[in-house]
């Protein structure tokens, strides 16, 4: 039984290009009757896997949004073999907002995903998508980025340890979507996301970051839509365009939680080192000041893990606990092949 109240006017069993809507019952003050409009689009043709592209699960975090967007705009839906459900602004008040969370209950779409789904907005956004979308899918890709608060080199993501039996097949397509960075690691620091969702009905769950900074990158963007191009034509669904088929350099990366770090008080932040960057442990990583306290000395932050810089957080003021730095480490093609055989 359906735990989400939402319903769709789009037939997800039918042929075709169909472009609907969610409709989340939002009953309010203003609108007795009301609903929160959630875009859907479903691709269907002939026979195959059936994919999820979902963005805007956080509504500050705008290249998968587009890429989405632009995908439903120009997929000729003749070319593709299987079937493809496109979310190109999941948390839609959050979308409209151009804000992390939902300004109508506080709601983190990606932190929603939990055994159970409130009544919220957000809540019921969730249940729909896990319930009554993820339960027809084999794929999930979830864009993803660094939102406004953090800078994220582009990279494609998966979380081995909850691919239940299918690590090795999510390694290749996490390989196939080629981003500049591949990042495959097993154990996942964050709770409720959307890839426990996606594990609960055996799909297989990638994701991306691509941007941040509370901008749309046009590189990044450039990144999504070649991961999103590369991906459909690894699946089997449609045929890649040649501009997608040259493969450019990937580094195979992981990270542990010595890679972060954190802020230990409030201050104006000064990193000192670019993303990309190449760093040490123990190597300076930036500065915390106080211009409230003129005589005082600034915090000096050291990096705790050796590693790319793929993460700087884009605001200046800053409290404690705030993430500052999330360093990727290189590793080998080979070592990430034996972890999964170790798992498998
Ligand atoms: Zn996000």
């Amino acid at each position: 039984m359906s735990l989400s109240t939402a319903w769709t006017d789009v037939d997800l069993g039918g042929r075709g290009r169909q472009v609907g809507l969610i409709q989340v019952e939002h009953s309010v003050h203003r609108s007795a009757y009301g609903t929160i409009p959630v875009p859907l689009a479903v691709f269907a043709n002939g026979e195959g896997p059936t994919l999820l592209l979902m963005a805007g699960s956080h509504g500050d975090e705008y290249e998968g949004q587009v890429a989405l967007s632009r995908l439903i705009h120009n997929l000729d839906c003749n070319r593709i073999q299987g079937r493809v459900l496109v979310l190109p602004a999941a948390n839609l008040p959050a979308v409209a907002a151009g804000s992390r969370t939902s300004p109508l209950d506080g709601g983190n779409l990606n932190r929603s995903f939990g055994d159970g789904y409130t009544s919220t907005p957000t809540g019921q956004i969730a249940a729909f998508i896990a319930e009554e979308l993820l339960v027809h899918c084999d794929v999930m890709l979830d864009l993803h980025s660094g939102g406004s608060s953090l800078d994220h080199l582009p990279c494609s993501y998966a979380d081995l340890s909850t691919q239940k039996g299918m690590a090795q097949r999510t390694f290749a397509a996490l390989e196939a979507m080629n981003a500049p960075l591949t990042w495959a690691q097993a154990g996942c620091p964050n709770g409720p996301v959307a890839g426990r969702a996606a594990l609960r009905s055996d799909v297989m769950h990638l994701s991306g970051e691509f941007g941040g900074s509370g901008r749309l990158d046009h590189h990044s963007l450039e990144v999504a839509e070649r991961c999103i191009y590369r991906l459909l034509d690894h699946l089997g669904i449609m045929e890649m365009d040649e501009r997608w088929r040259p493969t450019i350099p990937s580094r195979h990366v992981f990270n542990t939680q010595d890679h972060f770090v954190y802020s230990p008080r409030d201050g104006v932040f000064e990193p000192i080192v670019s993303l990309g960057a190449t760093v040490n442990r123990g190597q300076v990583a930036g500065y915390l000041h106080r211009p409230e306290h003129p005589l005082e000395p600034p915090l000096e932050l050291r990096f705790t893990g050796t590693g790319l810089v793929a993460v700087i957080r884009s605001m200046g003021r800053t409290q404690p606990g705030d993430c500052l730095f999330q360093l990727l480490e290189e590793t080998g093609r080979d070592d990430i092949l034996a972890m999964i055989a170790r798992m498998e």
